[in-house]
């Protein structure tokens, strides 16, 4: 008989973390015997923690705030995609060999996709914001094959220097805010990526809505509120909206996919973090 199996997420803080509740009703369902924790790790036993894993025999270990850059240097193998992204969320424990993965990007396109857009191919896309969580989504966007990406961003420079780092990738280019009007009003899809509109700040939007005439399709990575300011007046002009609980769930469910071989329940998973925000 097989291990139950071991996995974990660790950041500072994590008493907030929704992975251990949303890990276990997906090991429950697909009727896997295992046990998800959440485990508090300080940036100091970053070290520590990570070889102890590898003792105990983890097969899977998420990673967030704010070790997702810090986790690197300690792990035998990188993905494309998370030395690119320059960050892990998903480590894989693969017979002793801890491989790093970033599932952020790819879950959110693949939530955006199946929730909201369908293909990507050939659409005008405009990032706000040039963060961490807009970094790995433009990389999973770019593979899209998009005709453009236009990145603004308060501190341009920032976007700058993504739209340069990544101009193999796709037609990406920066502007200031100044320049947000003009660029909205030639787009398809809006993505938020900044954290204007989140919990407890919950009036502020970060775009004039006058200027969503002709958007399809208005994106929010926030979740907390599951419908924020943006995407609310988004959809009283007729776009359609789409949330960040979608990027949340799938991006557990490639890391579940990863570590069990199984595919992920995604409704039992949504159902799970769901039921939780509403307690
Ligand atoms: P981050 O690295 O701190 O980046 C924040 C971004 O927001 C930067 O581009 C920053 O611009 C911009 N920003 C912040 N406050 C602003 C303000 N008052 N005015 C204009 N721009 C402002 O944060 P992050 O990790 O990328 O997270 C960003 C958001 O994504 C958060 O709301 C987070 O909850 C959400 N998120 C969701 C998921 C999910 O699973 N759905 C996953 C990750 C993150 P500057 O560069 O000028 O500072």
């Amino acid at each position: 008989m097989n291990e139950p199996l071991k996995l974990g997420v660790i950041g500072d803080p994590i008493a907030h973390s929704k992975s251990p509740i949303m890990h276990n009703a997906a090991l429950r369902e697909r009727g896997i015997a295992g046990d998800y924790t959440a485990l508090h790790v300080k940036p100091h036993d970053l070290e520590e923690m990570i070889s102890k894993m590898r003792e105990e025999g983890y097969r899977g270990i998420n990673v967030t705030i704010p070790h997702k850059e810090h986790v690197m240097p300690y792990l035998d193998e990188l993905s494309e995609e998370a030395r690119r992204i320059g960050a892990v969320n998903t480590i894989i424990n693969d017979a002793g060999r801890l491989i790093g993965r970033n599932t952020d990007g790819i879950g959110y396109v693949r939530s955006l996709k199946e929730e909201a857009a369908g293909e990507l191919q050939g659409r005008r896309i405009v990032v706000l914001g040039a963060g961490g969580a807009a970094r790995g989504i433009i990389y999973a966007l770019a593979a899209e094959q998009p005709q453009r990406i236009t990145l603004l961003n308060r501190t341009v420079e920032r976007a700058e220097a993504l739209a340069r780092e990544w101009s193999d990738l796709a037609e990406i280019s920066a502007l200031p805010m100044t320049e947000a009007k003009t660029a909205i009003q030639d787009a398809d899809l809006v993505i938020n990526t900044t954290s204007i509109g989140m919990h407890p700040h919950t009036d502020s939007i970060p775009l004039d809505i006058e200027w969503l005439k002709g958007t399809e399709i208005v994106s929010d990575l926030i979740y907390n509120p599951l419908e924020t300011r943006l995407l609310q007046s988004a959809k009283a002009k007729g776009c359609v909206a789409h949330g960040g609980l979608g990027m949340f769930v799938y991006q557990g469910a490639y890391a579940f996919e990863y570590w069990t071989g199984v595919s992920a329940p995604i409704e039992v998973m949504r159902n799970a973090v769901l039921a939780d925000m509403k307690l």
